[in-house]
């Protein structure tokens, strides 16, 4: 296999869209046209298309061209971060589409696309012609879990889940590195979080949980309506005792949320081992999906109240919406977001099972990372996650400071060597993954790190340098 070099590479790329978008411009002639078939001027088009494309694959093939200017709308350019670069930026990872899901996309795009055969009981999850249902069966299945449903993003879960639960002045208690949602979801629902503190290596123990729920007793004199905790957090990706939260928390009779953001999908989750009570995934961060898409679970105990169906009736009409879910607001992921979900699943059913080798992936960045002297891991180490924290104030800021470049020096270093994804002017605490990468891509990450790092001086550790 002969190497492409980069810049016939990224031309190959940009042709590849120019393509995609002449098949885009041919089947825009089909839309245009009767279903008889193409008169005299479309025939033209279509022929012209036609030689455009055979143009466009001659260039793909011989590597030449001139790239067009390609904007999409107004300034809008192609993104191309997936096929020109090594991206590592850590919410990207797990949400990046398979090419199942870009074909759906494709296939799929046009607005309420899941409502082809959309019949009575009239409800998305309901579905049967195109698999809608068989999904909300397996996606519960996957979960183990008694139902499921598709939600617009793991918040959406939170919310469906805390709107049901909890009143006005209600305590919700989560840990002290929940994500912003799940503080925006008690918020939006009226209530209050109250936040379990870490321990000193930035854990959340099921002790500490107790002791909170009780110090919530004692100060408010109720007991929390519910108890969120992230498997794996937004922060450090450190593991939490979630299993023995739910433990904890059913000692008070306090059901338990699962956030799953960053497991379902890239990792076995049992919801029923786990004893939760409900488990939210999020479809764009872990499951290959389209945003905004998700998941919310639950058992046969919590889906009557969490599932609710619509009570009410217009006092004109006397109108009723029969089984509309109330906080699913009827319908959800109506078209190119549950269908990019549906075809990624039985990837994602697979990947979950690979997940040791993720684990691999990471510890092997992680001990490259280390081996560049004066770096830390911020995150619990060995890794037992793809995303991780690291610390590079004792190594490459120490670059920083005297580059001219400043703390933009890294991220452009790593943009020559074909990788983003590291948040720009970052050298101090920052932020990785390596989850779905090859092997290749993660050596090829490795060695580019050590040389930027032999490149301003900064020595190297070879007992790490695995
Ligand atoms: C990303 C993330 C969320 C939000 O997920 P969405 O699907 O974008 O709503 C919630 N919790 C955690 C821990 C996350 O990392």
């Amino acid at each position: 296999m002969t190497k492409q070099d980069p810049v016939s590479q990224n031309l190959r790329i940009q042709k590849t869209f120019e393509a995609l978008f002449a098949l885009e411009d041919v089947r825009e002639i089909f839309r245009g046209a009767l279903p008889s078939g193409l008169n005299e001027t479309e025939e033209q088009a279509f022929q012209n298309k036609l030689a455009e494309l055979r143009g466009l694959v001659s260039e793909l093939e011989t590597g030449t061209g001139k790239p067009e200017i390609l904007k999409l709308t107004g300034n809008l350019p192609v993104r191309d971060r997936e096929e020109a670069c090594i991206n590592i930026q850590p919410i990207q990872a797990a949400g990046r589409l398979t090419v199942e899901a870009r074909k759906a996309l494709i296939a799929y795009g046009d607005g309420y696309s899941t409502c082809d055969s959309c019949k009575k009981p009239f409800r998305l999850d309901k579905i049967k012609e195109q698999g809608i249902a068989d999904f909300h069966g397996e996606l519960a299945e996957f979960l183990n879990m008694d139902q499921a449903r598709v939600v617009p993003g793991a918040r959406r879960g939170f919310q469906a889940v805390i709107s049901s639960l909890l009143e006005k002045g209600d305590v919700a208690v989560v840990s002290s590195l929940a994500h912003y949602t799940e503080f925006l979801s008690v918020e939006h629902a009226g209530g209050i979080v109250k936040e379990v503190p870490l321990n000193e290596k930035n854990i959340i123990t099921a002790d500490a949980t107790a002791e909170k729920i009780e110090d919530v007793i004692r100060e408010t004199g109720k007991v929390p309506k519910i108890v969120m905790i992230d498997h794996f957090d937004y922060q450090f990706a450190n593991e939490h005792e979630v299993r023995e939260i739910a433990k904890v928390s059913h000692a008070y009779d306090i059901p338990l949320l699962y956030n799953g953001a960053y497991t379902v999908g890239v990792m076995p989750v049992d919801g029923k081992a786990l004893g939760a009570d409900f488990v939210v995934g999020s479809g764009h961060k872990s499951m290959a999906a389209a945003a905004p898409s998700g998941v919310l679970a639950t058992t046969e105990e919590w889906a009557p109240l969490v599932f609710r169906t619509t009570q009410m009736q217009g006092d004109l009409t006397g109108r009723r919406f029969g089984i509309k879910e109330v906080e699913m607001l009827g319908c959800t992921l109506m078209g190119g977001t549950l269908f990019s979900m549906m075809a990624s699943f039985p990837a994602v059913k697979e990947r979950v099972l690979h997940w040791d080798e993720e684990v691999r992936k990471s510890n092997y960045l992680m001990d490259r990372i280390l081996s560049i002297s004066g770096s830390r891991v911020l995150s619990e180490y060995p890794r037992k996650r793809a995303l991780s924290k690291v610390d590079t104030t004792g190594s490459f800021d120490k670059v920083a400071q005297a580059h001219k470049k400043k703390g933009f020096f890294l991220s452009s270093e790593l943009a020559n060597r074909g990788i983003k994804g590291v948040f720009p002017g970052a050298t101090k605490a920052w932020k990785l993954s390596t989850y779905g990468l090859s092997w290749e891509k993660v050596t090829y990450l490795g060695d580019a790190l050590t040389e930027i790092a032999e490149k301003y001086g900064l020595g190297i550790q070879d007992e790490h340098a695995a």
